[in-house]
């Protein structure tokens, strides 16, 4: 997939927003303007990959809005050689993000379309580099390869899922959407404090599409 010239433009002008609201890491912002997000869009949307707006991708799910994938990756506070799981690879955008911040990526998904392809995406562009990838059920998290030093939720759940804070290590930080279907969630970041405590952190109204149960 090119990057063509008009493309590298349109995503510095989006970054540039991005960093002008000084609410995010620059970090993950460096990581962004590195990634072309029209590659995981399909064609119908690539012109438009670089608005600051959620896109429809198959088995009716969304990549999310770069608005989100900012605040989301600065709230995970991800350090180089962590590892993370990522519950919603989706397209397979965020899991670049978090891979080129130097995470050791963990990625589960429910719909085996997205699941292969966001597989391929990354490969074609060289950024399936440290990512693993998981057809399965997220709610379960990925008990073989936990602890976790963070995990991050890209689907709205209606409550934490036990597993997913069982598998955070002490320290560790889990970033989720929770809230009813079809309204808003409140993003929440839980920290890990010691074995059976756990912090809980408010961040905001968002809105995502449902975590659900099983396989698709
Ligand atoms: N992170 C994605 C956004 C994906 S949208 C991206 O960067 O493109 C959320 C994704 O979560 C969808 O693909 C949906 O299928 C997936 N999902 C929802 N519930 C799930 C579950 N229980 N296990 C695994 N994936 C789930």
């Amino acid at each position: 997939m090119e990057d063509a010239f008009r493309h590298r433009g349109q995503r510095k002008r989006l970054i540039d927003q991005l960093r002008a609201r000084e609410e995010f890491d620059d970090r993950v912002l460096n990581v962004m303007a590195n990634i072309p997000r029209h590659a995981f869009l399909e064609s119908t949307f690539s012109e438009w990959a670089y608005r600051d707006e959620p896109f429809p991708i198959d088995c009716d799910q969304t990549i999310s809005q770069p608005t989100t994938v900012a605040w989301q990756s600065t709230a995970l506070q991800l350090l180089p050689r962590q590892k993370v799981l990522e519950i919603g690879t989706g397209s397979g955008y965020q899991a670049a993000v978090l891979s080129l911040l130097g995470g050791r990526v963990f990625t589960v998904e429910r719909h085996k379309p997205l699941y292969k392809k966001a597989r391929l995406t990354l490969k074609k562009l060289r950024l399936d580099r440290g990512i693993r990838f998981f057809l399965r059920d997220g709610n379960k998290g990925v008990p073989e390869m936990a602890p976790f030093d963070r995990i991050l939720a890209t689907a709205g759940a209606a409550d934490v899922p036990p597993a997913l804070l069982e598998q955070l290590s002490i320290g560790g930080i889990l970033v989720i959407p929770v809230g009813p279907e079809d309204e808003h969630q409140q993003l929440l970041r839980i920290t890990r404090t010691a074995e059976k405590d756990f912090d809980r952190e408010e961040l905001g109204l968002c809105r995502f599409v449902p975590f659900r149960e099983g396989l698709a």
